[in-house]
């Protein structure tokens, strides 16, 4: 479904990913761990080219980039089938719940309008918001306004939904509306892939987890695995320090 190859990312002189390798299989909710720095946005952001890698492969579903050659219809297909959840939400200030979610239908899906609006419609109901379709962003929680950014992404219909720590930026009482939204999608056999800080998520939805320090991925394995009998010192490390 996803097979990235020997992903390597330089920052100037600072190689922030040194040969990253990861296969995910469809319906998969992977959470990438690891302490701040160790590159996870990064390779996130890699995956639908916000961030140009130096060198690998990206494979998504049976499309391939191979990332020292990239051409630009490369990176568009790549994009339409992933979609990102970013840490500050990104909704457009200026357009209401219901307007941001049908941006995507509108211009990349070219849905009309109607059929645009029933489906946004339907997906802001989905993550709780069916009250909220005309409410502007600056009128929302930043729990609502991260809920409106997952309907967005599935909007998309894409083939793997990209979280970057989807819950950061919110305080601590609106943690759980957004995670109990992401648990939900994730039981519909969405392909997921989150950065997230929250452990017992993690533990708990994710059907694999990934380790990272460093700019490489140091163990990957099931929840139970890697949170109970963790073989690398590394991540028995960050483990004692964050539980
Ligand atoms: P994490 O998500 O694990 O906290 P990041 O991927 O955000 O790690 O960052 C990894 C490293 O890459 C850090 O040292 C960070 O400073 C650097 N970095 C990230 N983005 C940029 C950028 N746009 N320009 C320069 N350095 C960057």
């Amino acid at each position: 479904m996803i097979k990235l190859t020997q992903i390597k990312k330089t920052f100037g002189k600072n190689q922030v990913l040194k040969g990253i390798d990861l296969t995910v299989q469809k319906g998969e909710v992977v959470a990438i761990l690891g302490p701040s720095g160790s590159g996870k946005t990064t390779l996130l952001r890699c995956i639908n080219y916000l961030e140009r890698p130096n060198d690998g492969e990206i494979t998504v579903d049976d499309f391939t980039v191979n990332c020292k050659k990239p051409h630009k219809k490369d990176i568009h297909t790549l994009r339409q089938k992933t979609a990102m959840v970013f840490q500050q939400y990104n909704l457009f200030r200026h357009k209401t719940a219901l307007e941001n979610v049908m941006e995507g239908l509108v211009i990349v899906k070219k849905l009309t309008k109607e059929d645009a609006r029933k489906r946004s419609i339907e997906l802001l109901e989905k993550v709780g918001l069916g009250a909220k379709l005309d409410a502007y962003p600056s009128q929302l929680s930043g729990g609502q306004q991260q809920r409106v950014g997952i309907a967005r992404a599935l909007a998309l219909n894409p083939e793997v939904i990209l979280f970057d720590e989807p819950t950061s930026a919110l305080d601590p009482e609106l943690v759980g509306e957004v995670l109990a939204v992401i648990r939900k999608i994730a039981k519909e056999g969405i392909t997921m892939i989150i950065v997230t800080h929250e452990m017992s998520f993690a533990q708990d939805v994710a059907s694999h987890v990934v380790f990272m320090d460093g700019g490489v991925i140091v163990e990957e394995g099931r929840p139970n695995d890697i949170f109970n009998s963790p073989k690398e010192e590394r991540t028995k490390q960050f483990l004692k320090r964050i539980t």
